[in-house]
C-alpha cells in the first residue's frame, strides 16, 4: 500500500504500537501497516487513502441492511438521550428490550415447538455461552443432571470465548488455550467437495451427495451411542458454516440431524449468528435448510452491526422448564441494553418493511446463483455455490479430481490480494473464496461484484500458471 496521506502512516504506527487485533499476526501486520477504514455507505467502504471498496463481506457478515441507514443512527441517538442504560437484573425492564423481544418472536420461525422468549447478550460468543449454560440448566431442572454433553462439528465456528471456542471445531483455536472444555465432542462437517472421495477399491470418484449428507449426519447417532444416550444434552450447528468457508450441507443432512435429535430427545441448537436475519433468503437459516431447533443463537444481523447485540431465541419447550427452575444464575450487564435494542428494533423493522429478505430470495439471490454457475466454468474454480447472499468458491489445481493446491502456496491469499487491488473485499478460508454481501445489494451491484470476481480469478489463474503450479 503506498501511503500518500500522512495521517494513514500515523494511524498505522499507533495501531501497531497499541492495538491488539483479533486473529492477527501482529509482527506481520506491523511490517505492512493496517488498512485504515474511515467511512462507509450502502455496500461500499472507503480507506484513508480514498480508495472505494465493494464490501462483499458485509463488514464481518453483519451489515445486512447496508451502511448509511440514517434511521438506525437516529434511533440510537434518540434512545441515548432518553435512557442510555438501565439493567434488567433487579425486576426492571425497558421499552426497547421488550419491544425488540416481541418483534424477534414475530419474525422467528413458526414451528410446532414455537419460540416464545429471548435472552439478550452483546455478541454471538456470549450467545453461545448462554446456550451452553441453558442446555445444562434445562437438564438439571428436568432432573437429568447426567446430561451434560454437547456435540458439535469440526470446522464449526461458535465464537471465541472459552465456551464458544470449545463448541467450535477450529483445531488451532483449541490449541491456543487447552480447549475444548470437558463435555464437548465433535463429529465431521458435512463438506462434500473435499471429503467425499471414494477409495480406489470402491471405484474412485465421489460419493453421491445425498448419501454423503446422510452418512455424515449419522455420525451424530454413532457419537450419541458411543458416549451413552442418557448423557448427551444437545447438538449445536450452523445451518451453513460461515467462518469455516461457507460450507453448504447436502439437503439430506439437516433433516437427518433433526431425526436423530428427536429420536434421542436431545436439544437441537441452531447457531444463526451469520445465517439469521435474511442471509440465506429466509429470516433464519433453519427455515432454508429444513429443521426446527429448540434454541437459536443470533447476533450480527440483528443490528446490522451498527451496535453490538446478540442473544438466544428460546422455544416454549425450553422456556417452560427454565421457568419451573426459578432463578437461573446467569446474565450480563448489557442483557437488554436499551440503546442496542432500540437499534435492533429499527434495523429489524427496516429489513422487514423494505422486504430485503424477499428481494434476496426472489431477485438478488437467484442472480448471484446464476453468476456463480458461470464462475464454476472458470479453469481455477472447482466449485462455486451459494444460498441467498452467501457463497463460496473453491480454487483447485484439478477440476476433475478435486485436487487442491498445496496449502503453503496460499492461492486463496493470492486471490484475496487481487481482490484488494481491484477494490473488492472477498475473504479467503484456505483456498475457498467466500462472500456475504449486504442484503441491500442491487442486481446491478451483483453484476459489478461478479465482474470484479472474474477479473481477480483471471489474475490469480495467470499467477498460478506463471509459477507452474498447474
Ligand atoms: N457463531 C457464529 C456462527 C459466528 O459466525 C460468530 C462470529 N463470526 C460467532 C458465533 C461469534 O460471534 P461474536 O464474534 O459476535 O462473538
Amino acid at each position: 500500500m503506498s501511503n500518500i496521506n500522512p495521517q494513514t502512516t500515523e494511524w498505522q504506527a499507533l495501531d501497531s504500537a497499541h492495538f491488539f487485533h483479533p486473529f492477527t499476526d501482529h509482527n506481520a501486520l506491523a511490517k505492512k501497516g493496517a488498512r485504515v477504514i474511515v467511512k462507509a455507505d450502502n455496500v461500499y467502504i472507503w480507506d484513508s487513502e480514498g480508495n472505494k471498496i465493494l464490501d462483499a463481506m458485509s463488514g464481518l457478515w453483519c451489515v445486512n441492511a447496508g451502511y448509511g441507514q440514517k434511521s438506525i443512527a437516529d434511533a440510537a441517538f434518540k434512545q441515548m438521550n432518553t435512557l442510555p442504560f438501565y439493567n434488567s437484573f433487579f425486576q426492571t425492564t425497558n421499552p426497547p428490550a421488550v419491544e425488540l423481544a416481541k418483534l424477534l418472536i414475530d419474525v422467528a420461525p413458526k414451528q410446532a415447538n414455537p419460540f416464545t422468549h429471548v435472552f439478550f447478550t452483546s455478541s454471538g460468543s456470549e450467545g453461545n455461552d448462554t446456550v451452553l449454560r441453558t442446555i445444562r440448566r434445562y437438564w438439571d431442572v428436568k432432573g437429568q443432571k447426567q446430561r451434560k454433553t454437547v456435540i458439535s462439528r469440526w470446522n464449526a465456528y461458535h465464537g471465541s470465548t472459552v465456551a464458544g471456542a470449545s463448541l467450535g471445531g477450529m483445531k488451532f483455536m483449541h490449541e491456543h488455550g487447552d480447549l475444548p472444555i470437558p463435555g464437548i465432542y465433535h463429529i465431521d462437517q458435512p463438506y462434500h467437495y473435499e471429503n467425499a472421495r471414494l477409495p480406489a477399491d470402491q471405484g474412485g470418484g465421489f460419493e453421491d451427495k445425498a448419501a454423503f449428507g446422510l452418512r455424515i449426519a449419522q455420525q451424530l447417532e454413532a457419537k450419541i451411542l458411543e458416549l451413552g444416550a442418557d448423557t448427551v444434552a444437545a447438538f449445536i450447528g450452523e445451518p451453513i458454516q460461515g467462518a469455516g468457508g461457507v460450507i453448504i450441507p447436502p439437503d439430506s443432512y439437516w433433516p437427518e440431524i433433526q431425526r436423530i435429535c428427536n429420536k434421542y430427545g436431545i436439544l437441537l441448537c441452531s447457531d444463526e449468528v451469520i445465517c439469521g436475519f435474511g442471509r440465506t433468503g429466509q429470516w433464519f437459516g433453519c427455515e432454508t435448510m429444513g429443521y426446527e431447533p429448540d434454541m437459536i443463537t443470533f447476533a450480527k444481523g440483528v443490528t446490522s452491526g451498527y451496535i453490538p447485540l446478540g442473544g438466544v431465541l428460546v422455544s416454549e419447550k425450553v422456556a417452560t422448564v427454565m421457568h419451573e427452575g426459578g432463578e437461573f444464575g446467569h446474565g450480563y450487564t448489557y442483557s437488554g441494553h436499551p440503546v442496542a435494542c432500540a437499534v435492533g428494533l429499527e434495523n429489524v423493522a427496516l429489513i422487514r418493511d423494505q422486504k430485503m429478505i424477499e428481494t434476496v430470495r426472489n431477485v438478488t439471490g437467484p442472480r448471484l446463483k446464476a453468476g456463480f454457475e458461470k464462475l464454476a466454468q472458470h479453469p481455477l474454480v472447482g466449485l462455486a455455490e451459494c444460498k441467498g447472499l452467501m457463497g463460496g468458491m473453491v480454487l483447485v489445481k484439478n477440476k476433475a479430481t478435486h485436487e487442491m493446491f498445496d496449502a503453503d502456496k496460499g492461492v486463496g491469499m493470492i486471490c484475496r490480494g487481487h481482490c484488494f487491488s481491484n477494490g473488492l473485499i472477498m475473504r479467503a478460508v484456505g483456498d475457498r473464496m467466500i462472500i456475504a454481501p449486504p442484503l441491500v445489494m442491487t442486481e446491478a451491484q451483483i453484476d459489478e461484484l461478479l465482474a470484479v470476481i472474474t477479473v481477480c480469478l483471471d489474475a490469480t489463474w495467470q499467477d498460478v500458471q506463471a509459477r507452474g503450479w498447474v
